[in-house]
């Protein structure tokens, strides 16, 4: 089949790559000038892992990474609130903090390389169905020839979700993050983080090479407020707060050098409609503070290719991956809007909670057991057995 993907991040180039795989001719229209390797730290869990592993790309991944042994999160007074150590739920399990630039460029090699056409500085606006297929309309004003279908991998901001005309709920949260990345090495066997109430919260993910991306949770009001007081007043509040992260941010200079993001959370009735299927944070972006994101993308590119190989037919085949990924895609949604706030929020009462809630649960073996496996990504395991058989 000739198939059309909108965007090419995660998901689409995973997906470009097996699909191109299985003999389809696949072309990837991404906005970008030029796909490059652009982005934060990301933290892949061992079920994105088994995605790379399938892929065939996971050493390369491994040998541009830091292997985390633990996530942990503390109060500003020094008090953990989170200690979770992989290990704990089988020998040989580790996150892998890897720099998203990293893990992009080796997806791109790999869907080039198996003949996947990338075109760049494309955006999409829009698409037209017809007999014969479904055409993109571009900013440039040209129409593509048809495809036999298009997989919409346009991020969490996808202006086809609207265009599709399906159902949707979504969330803008009022908080965000700064971030950037840099030399640290104050940390590097662990996700850490440091909280104060739910309105201040810093962390540093190690990524390799010594370095670690390092986050900043703020509101766009408070983020104009430190551009008019300036980069020094920032950068103390950092140090009071985190003063692990001082290598890094003593080479700051200004503001500009960080990247400000805010986060919404979605939830599709459906995946897919005529001819057009949404995969990754096109179909359910979430807040990153469970670190799935990158994870689910790999695996819904793995999950789709797997349904279109078995049913041949595009229909059948997202309906097949709907009632697959479900109930996985619908529990890490909902943990993470419920979690969210106790993070990143206004007030005090939540913050109160988590911190007297949090280090017991880490304590608890069934709990513990729970908050690993969310972590690790095999709640609901289907993929994850899937993926072993491969
Ligand atoms: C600060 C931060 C930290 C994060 N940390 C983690 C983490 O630790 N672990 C984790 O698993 N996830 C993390 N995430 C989430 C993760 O980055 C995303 O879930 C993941 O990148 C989703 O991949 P995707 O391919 O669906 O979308 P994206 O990677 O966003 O790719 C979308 C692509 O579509 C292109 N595009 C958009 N619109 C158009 C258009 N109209 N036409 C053509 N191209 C278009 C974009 O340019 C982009 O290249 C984090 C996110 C943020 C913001």
């Amino acid at each position: 089949m000739k198939i059309a993907i909108a965007g090419g991040g995660i998901a689409g180039t995973a997906a470009g790559y097996l699909l191109s795989s299985q003999g389809h001719e696949v072309t990837i229209f991404e906005q970008a000038q030029h796909c490059g390797p652009i982005g934060a730290g990301i933290l892949i869990q061992p079920i994105g892992q088994s995605v790379l592993k399938s892929l065939g790309i996971y050493e390369e991944i491994y040998q541009q990474s830091a292997q985390l042994n633990f996530i942990e999160a503390l109060k500003h007074s020094g008090k953990r609130l989170v200690q979770l150590e992989y290990q704990r739920l089988r020998t040989d399990l580790y996150g892998l903090g890897v720099h998203r630039g990293r893990l992009f460029s080796a997806l791109l090699t790999l869907a080039k390389q198996g003949g996947v056409v990338v075109q760049e500085d494309t955006r999409i606006v829009a698409y037209h169905l017809s007999e014969s297929g479904v055409s993109l309309e571009l900013e440039s004003n040209d129409q593509t020839e048809p495809f036999d279908f298009l997989i919409a991998t346009d991020g969490a901001r996808s202006g086809l979700r609207l265009a599709s005309g399906i159902v949707h709920h979504s969330v803008e949260y009022a908080y965000g993050a700064l971030w950037t990345t840099g030399v640290c090495t104050a940390v590097d066997d662990r996700l850490f983080q440091v909280v104060e109430g739910t309105k201040k919260l810093a962390g540093l993910l190690p990524i390799g090479n010594r370095e670690c991306s390092f986050f900043w949770g703020l509101t766009a009001n408070q983020f104009d407020r430190f551009q008019q007081q300036g980069v020094d007043v920032w950068k103390s509040e950092v140090l009071r707060l985190c003063p692990q992260a001082e290598e890094l941010v003593a080479r700051i200079n200004s503001l500009e050098e960080l990247t400000f993001t805010t986060y919404r959370s979605v939830s599709m009735k459906s995946w897919s409609a005529e001819r057009i299927v949404f995969l990754g944070d096109a179909a359910h972006p979430t807040s990153p503070h469970l670190g799935q994101g990158a994870n689910l993308a790999l695996e819904d590119a793995w999950a789709f290719a797997k349904c279109l190989k078995q049913e041949t037919d595009f229909r059948t085949a997202c309906l097949l991956y709907e009632s697959l990924r479900k109930n996985k895609i619908r529990f890490y949604q909902h943990i993470t809007r419920w979690l969210t706030p106790f993070f990143q929020s206004d007030g005090i009462v939540k913050g109160w909670g988590r911190d007297v809630t949090l280090p017991v649960m880490c304590q608890v073996p069934v709990l513990r057991e729970q908050m690993l496996k969310t972590l690790c990504g095999f709640k609901t395991g289907w993929l994850q057995s899937k993926v072993g058989e491969r």
